[in-house]
């Protein structure tokens, strides 16, 4: 490959890290008009989660309210790797209930959009008035097993998927690429959900399923590729946010913005939640998305303005990581269009670090974070003299079994 004559694509292509401040960064006012989705589509996914409460609740007890939803923390250990004058916090999706990381938002709730359906075509569901509790229950899973969810996955949406729909009585079909783990594969078939492997990339993963799906009308597909119902189900993780920092007190302004740390695979969930925060708080929250140094698709499609047309092996990159949850060599073209201009700035994190990040996450504040999950610690580190609140979304971690975890720790 002769020379890029474009210094960012070279600094790119020499997997140095790197953190590129958007030049299309426009103000949320002008920005949301490149957005499908509204406010409006944003609380009627807030309304429909609210509506399936009682069924959660009676299919997962451990959710309390049958709302999923994970804590923010405080970690003022961890913020001493910085002299910055903002607070650090951290967002523990690695915490959310049923499928431990940041898909148990989007992924779930497209699972459930579809379940309604179902139940409503059915007479399960009188009409949306009616008691979800209907089904958790008996007669609700006997409509649910004569269909079929299938996704493609590196691992965590099929987690999600998978056991979310398992649970309800569908049958579950997850066609999970190269790079997704083996416990999170041996969970699924514990859970009772049909495991699909293919020696490629997410790519091919997502294609084979989309393919299997087109050809069986029983079968509903979960495309992470370009889903209204996953960035509408992460979305809502705005209102909720602005919730908790409500009750801790913390105000954010324009004067004193609140800046938020995205690990960016596909795009669907850093992109949905990003949206869902900026329909909350507008220019006085920065997001910024983090990608593996061989793996920055959605930098690549926004830069470039190419999104989904182009791919990180384009420009000659492996498109390899340790970061399961960011492998996407290609991002999702409807992601990048819908919020490109709404992202503050694109970090790029090498492996190495990822798991310098795990260990004093684990030392300093005991989390228990998967590599992907720590991207947002080291994107951190370039706004940290900011005097802002900054909040890392440390997106998954905690389904790992311990001995995969203590793995990772002895590799930092
Ligand atoms: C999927 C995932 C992400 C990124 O979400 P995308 O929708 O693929 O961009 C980040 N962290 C973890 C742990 C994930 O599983």
């Amino acid at each position: 490959m002769s020379q890029n004559p474009d210094p960012l694509i070279r600094t790119l292509q020499s997997r140095q890290p790197l953190c590129w401040h958007n030049t299309r960064l426009a103000p949320f006012a002008q920005a949301r008009a490149d957005c499908p989705f509204d406010a409006d589509d944003v609380a009627a996914a807030a309304a429909r989660l609210q509506r399936f409460a009682p069924c959660i609740r009676a299919l997962f007890p451990e959710t309390d309210t049958g709302v999923i939803e994970s804590p923010l923390r405080r970690t003022p250990t961890l913020q001493q790797h910085a002299n910055g004058a903002g607070e650090l916090w951290v967002k523990c999706d690695g915490e959310l209930p049923i499928s431990g990381s940041v898909k148990a938002r989007g992924g779930i709730y497209e699972v459930l959009c579809h379940a309604e359906e179902v139940a409503l075509r059915h007479g399960v569901l009188a009409n949306t008035e009616d008691d979800y509790a209907k089904l958790a229950a008996a007669p609700a899973r006997a409509v649910f097993s004569q269909y079929c969810i299938a996704v493609g996955s590196t691992g965590n949406l099929g987690l999600s998927i998978g056991m979310m729909a398992a649970k309800l009585g569908f049958q579950a079909a997850v066609h999970m690429s190269a790079d997704a783990q083996d416990w999170k594969k041996r969970l699924l078939r514990e859970a009772g959900a049909q495991v699909f492997e293919y020696a490629g990339d997410y790519g091919a993963a997502v294609a084979a399923g989309r393919q299997l799906a087109e050809n069986d009308p029983q079968t509903y597909f979960v495309d992470d590729e370009q889903s209204s119902r996953l960035f509408l189900g992460y979305a809502v993780a705005g209102e909720r946010l602005k919730a908790q920092l409500d009750t801790a007190g913390v105000a954010v302004s324009r004067e004193r913005p609140l800046y938020v740390y995205l690990p960016c695979g596909v795009g669907g969930a850093p992109g949905g939640i990003a949206f869902g925060l900026k329909l909350v708080f507008g220019d006085a929250v920065r997001c910024v998305f983090v990608e593996p140094v061989d793996v920055p698709c959605m930098l690549l499609g926004v830069y470039t303005g190419k999104h989904e047309q182009i791919s990180v092996r384009d420009i000659g990159l492996s498109g390899e990581t340790l970061a399961d949850g960011l492998a996407v060599a290609r991002p999702s073209g409807l992601v990048g269009r819908a919020v490109g201009r709404m992202i503050e700035a694109f970090v790029t994190v090498a492996d190495k670090d990822l798991l310098q990040w795990l260990a004093r996450a684990h030392r300093d504040e005991g989390l228990k974070l998967e590599p992907s999950a720590c991207a947002g610690l080291a994107a951190w580190q370039h706004f940290a003299e900011d005097d802002a609140v900054h909040i890392v979304w440390a997106t998954g971690g905690g389904m790992m079994p311990d001995g995969v975890f203590a793995d990772y720790l002895a590799q930092a």
